[in-house]
């Protein structure tokens, strides 16, 4: 799985994403890209549960902010 770093931002704001999804079609236009959507693990948890019912999978995610989000967890 792709990992992403601190310069992948959330498409929705300004904080780092936490996750790269992106829409599995079964007859993909091949002249169109994929669609991907970059989210912060705050927009996914708000639209992760709708966008996987869509079709949308996870490609992509970055470590280092699933550690921030797990903060106050003890290490
Ligand atoms: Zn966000």
């Amino acid at each position: 799985m792709t990992v992403l770093t601190a310069l992948d931002r959330c498409d929705r704001c300004p904080a780092a994403a936490a996750y790269r999804a992106s829409l599995l079609v079964d007859s993909p236009p091949y002249d169109v890209p994929t669609p991907t959507l970059d989210l912060c693990g705050h927009h996914w948890r708000k639209n992760g549960p709708a966008m996987t019912e869509q079709g949308w999978v996870v490609i992509a995610g970055n470590p280092e902010v699933f550690a921030t989000e797990l903060e106050g967890t003890p290490s």
